[in-house]
């Protein structure tokens, strides 16, 4: 009786990895740009939902949004996006989103809630009221069903820092399948104490690692509770604020984090197939 029971279960096993192999192959693939100093990740589920974070920097002489996420996202053929999610209200964030509105179908905007006086700011809220673009705030406990097998669970901003651009940086933890990243923002110290409070689990293979590689960011704690294999670095290339931090790149090395720097490699394609994620950069170092 075992012995059928055995062969059985083998058969099963069988037929299963049969059509595994070859049913067509379904990624989620997640794109850092390289915006120079400042964030943008292109998020592509399976079926073709593009959702982003963030939309990289706007300076008077370079606007990220129309000189690198705007190309990028016609070389895929994408010509709508479904959301914008800006983790916090900084110009390194969100300044792209504002030339991104105008040029192509945003769906939602997702936001912090986090008010500001910047003036440019104001007026993404502004096109976004006029293209009735729907705008939802994402806080601590949300989740948000991707479809597909793709979700994610909002870790921050919690109530009480929902005051400070950067620790109240919108954290998402996003899963597909048995792979999962880490997306924090510029968030500091103060709330990776939080969310390591809150949340039980917050293990995750990839870490966009927080506020561009800063010194008040990545801890010790943080990083041993994530325990990543992979920290993206999203920073300028020789910016004045000196990031990443040494002592960030020694605190990943010491947990075995392979860094992957904007700054060195350029843009970094991650593709997951829902067991196992690979890397692809623009640059070879
Ligand atoms: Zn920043």
């Amino acid at each position: 009786m075992k012995t059928r029971v055995s062969i059985a279960a083998l058969v099963i096993l069988d037929i299963c990895l049969f059509l595994w192999a070859f049913a067509p192959k379904r990624y989620l693939i997640v794109n850092f740009l390289d915006v120079g100093q400042g964030d943008c990740a292109v998020i592509r589920t399976p079926s073709g939902k593009v959702i982003l974070i963030d939309a990289g920097p706007k300076t008077r002489s370079k606007d990220a949004g129309m000189r690198v996420v705007l190309p990028f996202l016609r070389s895929k053929g994408i010509n709508r996006i479904d959301a914008i999610l800006i983790t916090h209200p900084d110009e390194d964030h969100f300044g792209g989103a504002l030339s991104l509105i105008e040029k192509e179908p945003v769906g939602e905007l997702w936001l912090s809630g986090i008010s500001t006086q910047n003036q440019d700011y104001a007026q993404l809220l502004q096109n976004a009221s006029t293209k009735s673009i729907k705008v939802r705030e994402l806080h601590e406990g949300d989740r948000l069903d991707f479809h597909d097998g793709v979700s994610s669970e909002i870790l921050n901003p919690s109530e009480d820092l929902r005051v400070s651009h950067n620790n109240g940086s919108i954290v998402m933890l996003l899963k597909y399948g048995a792979t999962s990243f880490m997306l924090t923002g510029d968030e500091e110290k103060g709330a990776e104490e939080h969310t390591i409070q809150d949340f039980a689990n917050l293990k995750a293979d990839v870490i966009k690692v927080a506020h561009h590689g800063s010194k008040s960011s990545s801890t010790e704690e943080l990083l041993s509770a994530v325990t990543p294999a992979v920290g993206i670095i999203s920073v300028g290339a020789h910016n004045v604020y000196g990031h990443p931090h040494p002592d960030v790149l020694k605190r990943l090395e010491n947990h075995h984090i392979k860094a992957l720097r904007t700054d060195q490699f350029g843009e970094i394609e991650a593709t997951s197939n829902g067991f196992e994620i690979a890397f692809h950069t623009a640059l070879r170092r």
